[in-house]
C-alpha cells in the first residue's frame, strides 16, 4: 500500500493507473477503522481494479466542537488493517491540504429538503460540510465507483445529490450495515461508550426490528412513540425516531402497507450520538 499525504502525488500516480485501463474505486473515511469499513473496502476490491482508501477528519462536517476534539484517531492500526485487506493507495490529507484557503467562507450546496429534515436539522451545517469534503477528495481521487455505507442513509442520498449536481461520471455503490451482534452498527463512535452503554445500545436494532415486525398500515405515531420509550428505558436521550418516506425522506403519518418505508434514530447515549435505520423490507 503506498500512503499520500498531497493531492498533486495521488493525481499523477491515478494518471497511471486511468492510462493504463484499471477502473478506480474509492472508499472515503473518517478512520478509527472497524469491521463496518472493512465491508466496504471488500465490495470495492470485488469491484474494481484499483482501490483508494482515504482517512480524514473533516472539520467542516462537525457542528459540534466536542464531537470533534473527541472523535477517535488510530491511525497506525488503521494503516495496518487497510494494508492488509489489499487497499492500493491510502490518501490521508493534511486539513491544510484539503482546504488550503480555510475552512471559512466556503462553497454552498442547494440540498433542498435534505438539509431541513432528520440529521439536515438536527446538524446545522453538516451537509455542507460533507459535501465541500467530498467533492474535494472526488476531485482528487475522480474514482470510477464511490462506496458508502447505508449506516448513513441520508448522507449516502446527498452525496449521490452532489454526484448530480457536479456532472461526474461515478457510479454509487451503497453497502448494508455491518453489526454487532446486539444489533448495534458499527461505528468508530462506539469506541467512546462503556461496557455497559455499549450494553443498552443494542436497544436502537431492537426499536427498529419491533416497528419492522408490527407496524400496520394506518397511524405510525404509536409505533414511533413505543420505540422512543425502548430507547429512554435503555438510558438514550432521544434526538428522533421517524419513519419516511425511503426516497424522499419525508415523515410518513399514514403509512398504506405499499409505500417503500425507512425507520431512522438519532440518540444520545452518555456523550455520543448514534444514527441507525433500517429499511421497512414488506
Ligand atoms: P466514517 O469513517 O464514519 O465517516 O465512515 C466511512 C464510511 O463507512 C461511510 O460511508 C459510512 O457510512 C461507512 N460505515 C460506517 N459504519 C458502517 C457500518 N457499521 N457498516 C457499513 N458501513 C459503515
Amino acid at each position: 500500500m503506498i500512503l499520500l499525504r498531497k493531492a498533486t502525488d495521488l493525481r499523477d500516480y491515478l494518471l497511471k493507473t486511468r492510462l493504463d485501463g484499471h477502473s478506480i474505486g474509492f472508499v472515503p473515511t473518517m478512520g478509527a477503522l472497524h469491521e463496518g469499513h472493512l465491508q466496504l473496502v471488500r465490495a470495492a476490491k470485488e469491484a474494481t481494479d484499483f482501490l483508494v482508501t482515504s482517512i480524514f477528519i473533516n472539520p467542516t462536517q462537525f457542528n459540534d466542537a466536542a464531537d470533534f476534539r473527541n472523535y477517535p484517531v488510530t491511525i497506525e492500526a488503521d494503516i495496518r488493517l487497510l494494508e492488509n485487506a489489499g487497499v492500493d493507495i491510502l490518501f490521508y490529507p493534511s486539513v491544510e491540504e484539503l482546504y488550503p484557503t480555510g475552512t471559512t467562507e466556503l462553497e454552498h450546496y442547494e440540498l433542498g429538503q435534505l438539509e431541513e429534515l432528520l440529521e439536515g436539522s438536527s446538524r446545522p451545517g453538516h451537509f455542507q460540510g460533507v459535501c465541500q469534503v467530498m467533492n474535494r477528495l472526488l476531485q482528487a481521487v475522480q474514482p470510477n465507483h464511490l462506496f458508502m455505507g447505508q449506516k448513513d442513509y441520508q448522507q449516502c442520498m446527498v452525496v449521490k445529490e452532489l454526484i448530480r449536481q457536479e456532472n461526474l461520471h461515478i457510479a454509487f455503490h451503497p453497502i448494508p450495515t455491518v453489526r454487532e451482534q446486539s444489533g448495534l452498527a458499527m461505528s468508530s463512535r462506539n469506541r467512546r461508550l462503556s461496557q455497559k452503554e455499549l450494553d443498552d445500545a443494542g436497544a436502537i436494532y431492537q426499536a427498529m426490528r419491533t416497528i419492522d415486525t408490527t407496524l400496520q398500515p394506518g397511524s405510525t405515531a404509536a409505533a414511533i412513540e413505543h420505540a422512543k420509550q425502548t430507547l429512554e428505558v435503555h438510558g438514550f436521550r432521544v434526538d428522533y425516531v421517524s419513519i419516511a418516506d425511503a426516497n424522499t425522506l419525508e415523515p410518513v403519518d399514514e403509512w398504506n402497507g405499499h409505500q417503500k418505508i425507512a425507520i431512522l434514530v438519532a440518540a444520545f447515549i452518555g456523550p455520543v450520538r448514534l444514527i441507525d435505520n433500517l429499511l421497512v423490507t414488506r
